[in-house]
This record gives structure tokens, C-alpha cells and sequence, in this order.
């Protein structure tokens, strides 16, 4: 789908899958003007295909065009780009727990062509998919994270809440240290004071507590504003959970680990699902939290999850949205 300033959006139409031409004074090449989103196609064991939550990734599409002076896609056409792919993509690879997922990566670009600062005039929007498997191998076996302390994801009024692609490539030296170092995601501190955890690469934090209550990082501006997260906060909640969303530092977390008073600690996203963190590392400490096992808030949360996004247990929340019979 096309915008133009005058035109608005037009021109939607599913082509094969293929290279993307372009000038190479699109905007979008120089000045990084994108935005994407990340989203999960679920068949059922009728055959069904269905998707979760929507309108709140359109939602979050528009929130990320707004900041990055891209047009706001109508959620409309968002949801009918992932009902007119899945008509014709039919790739599916099922996972250790014999689950069948497909994910979308919806994304809107700054297609004019020019040299020069400015918000483009012209920007599309496409969608393709790809069959996912486990988005860390080993099933929910804990993954250890790497702590960045020398490098920041997003400071206060940048872009740290929009989905686009400067955030990730300034994790990115980050992400491969950690990778070197033995661990598959990164952690990020807040940019101006080192102090409190945001969130991980591709995923948001959550801390369980000996007394039961639960916290999570607030959203303040710099972190994004996770869907699992929303849904993972509102089941606890369903379950008479109390969960705090506030800052969160490390020295509470190294130090709620060590006394006991933090039993569990898991990570969030729609790729990964609800993924424990069995350690935490840094070049100057090493963390290992419930004795690197899943705890069992973990995993009773990521089957409640999944359960309801493959139509085993109910969605009392009415977030599944039937793609196609
Ligand atoms: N934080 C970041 C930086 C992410 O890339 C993602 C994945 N979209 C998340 C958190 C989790 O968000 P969601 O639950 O909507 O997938």
C-alpha cells in the first residue's frame, strides 16, 4: 500500500515475494524513517487461522508514525494486509510442543526519493511472513542475558517507545557482545543513570517476588510498550496478582535474587512467548536466579498464554481474531 501527501493510502495489491527496487536517494536508506511491527498467525487444531490482539500492533504502528513523522496506517488495512497474506501463504513450521506459527513483519518505509532532512512525502506499507519455529531452541529452558553497561538502547525523549529501526541498531554492538559472552538476549539500563532495567533487545522484563507480587519496568517514555507484557500483566491481574509497574533497578534485582526475596524472573515478547531468565550477566558479575529453572509462575503464565493463542483455553478477553477457516 502506497501514501502520497495528496493522495493519502491506495494502491494495495498482494505480489509474489521478491526484492524491493529502489532509488538510492530513498529516504528511508539514509535517514532510517521506518517503522515495523511483529505479529503471530496461530493455526488451530480445526484448521482455523487465527491472530492476537490486532488492533493493538496497529495501534502500535500508528503510536511509532506519529513519533517518526511517517502517515498512520488505518488499522483496517493493517488487519486486512494479514487476512489477504495468509490467503496466500500456506508455510508453517510447528514447534517442539507441535504448535503451528506463522509471523508477520508489517512494516511502513519513507519511499521518497531525496537528499535532505525533512519527513517524506511519500511512504509505503508492506507485510510479509515467515514460518517460525522456538525463537530460542531448547524449549522453555532458562536463556541467560547479557547486562549492556556501556551502551544505551534509547534516552528520554528519543525514540525508544516507537518500533523502529534505530532502536535495534543501537543495540545491535550490544546484542553481539552478549552473544560472545554466551547469552542470546541483551539488557538495557536507562540511559541517563545506569540505574534501572527497561527491557531486553526484543522482549520485556518481569520480576517475581518471594510474597508473591510481581514488577515490571514502567513505561516512561524509552521502552516499548510490549503487547505480551499488556496481556501477561492483565491474566496475573485475572488472577488476584498484584503487579507493580515502576522502576525497577538492578541493584534491587542483584540484591532481591541473593536474599531470596526474588524467585523468578522471565522475559516477554511475541516472538519468544514467556522465555525464563536463568542468569544475568555482566564483565563484572554473574547472577543466577531460582537455581536456573523455570519458575513455575513462568511457566504457568506461558501455558495460560499460548493455551489461549492456540484455542485451548479460553480467551476471556475476546483478543483472538479469526483469519481464516
Ligand atoms: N521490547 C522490544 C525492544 C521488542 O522488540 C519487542 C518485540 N516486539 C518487545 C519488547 C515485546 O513486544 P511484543 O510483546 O509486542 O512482541
Amino acid at each position: 500500500v502506497v501514501w502520497e501527501k495528496d493522495k493519502g493510502w491506495h494502491s494495495a495489491e498482494v505480489i509474489p515475494y521478491g526484492p524491493i527496487m529502489m532509488d538510492p536517494s530513498a529516504a528511508v536508506l539514509h535517514y532510517g524513517q521506518e517503522i515495523f511491527e511483529g505479529i503471530k498467525a496461530y493455526r488451530h487444531q480445526d484448521g482455523s487461522i487465527w491472530t492476537f490482539r490486532p488492533e493493538a500492533n496497529a495501534a502500535r504502528l500508528q503510536r511509532s508514525a506519529r513519533r517518526m513523522a511517517l502517515p498512520e496506517l488505518p488499522a483496517e488495512i493493517f488487519v486486512e494486509s494479514l487476512r489477504q497474506l495468509i490467503a496466500v501463504d500456506g508455510a508453517w513450521v510447528p514447534t517442539p510442543e507441535g504448535e503451528k506459527t506463522l509471523y508477520f513483519r508489517p512494516f511502513e518505509i519513507a519511499a521518497e526519493n531525496f537528499l535532505g532532512v525533512r519527513a517524506a512525502q511519500r511512504a509505503e506499507y508492506r507485510v510479509i511472513a515467515s514460518p517460525v519455529g522456538p525463537y530460542f531452541t531448547g524449549g522453555v529452558k532458562p536463556v541467560s542475558i547479557w547486562i549492556a553497561l556501556d551502551s544505551a538502547r534509547a534516552g528520554k525523549h528519543g525514540t525508544g517507545e516507537a518500533k523502529t529501526g534505530g532502536n535495534y541498531a543501537a543495540s545491535l554492538l550490544a546484542q553481539q557482545v552478549g552473544y560472545e559472552n554466551g547469552c542470546s538476549q541483551v539488557m538495557f539500563l536507562d540511559a541517563e543513570t545506569s540505574t534501572y532495567i527497561e527491557e531486553l533487545g526484543g522482549m520485556n522484563l518481569f520480576f517475581v517476588y518471594r510474597d508473591g507480587h510481581v514488577a515490571t519496568p514502567s513505561l516512561d517514555g524509552t521502552i516499548l510498550h510490549g503487547i505480551t507484557r499488556d496481556s501477561v500483566i492483565t491474566l496475573m491481574r485475572d488472577r488476584g496478582i498484584e503487579v507493580q509497574e515502576r522502576k525497577v533497578s538492578l541493584d534491587e534485582v542483584r540484591e532481591g535474587v541473593k536474599t531470596g526475596d526474588i524467585v523468578e524472573v522471565f522475559a516477554c515478547g511475541t516472538a519468544a512467548v514467556i522465555t525464563p531468565v536463568g542468569t544475568l550477566k555482566s564483565s563484572v558479575e554473574e547472577i543466577v536466579i531460582g537455581g536456573n529453572e523455570p519458575g513455575r509462575l513462568t511457566v504457568e503464565m506461558r501455558m495460560e498464554l499460548t493455551g489461549i493463542q492456540y484455542g485451548i483455553r479460553p480467551d476471556r478477553h475476546n483478543w483472538m481474531l479469526k483469519l481464516a477457516d
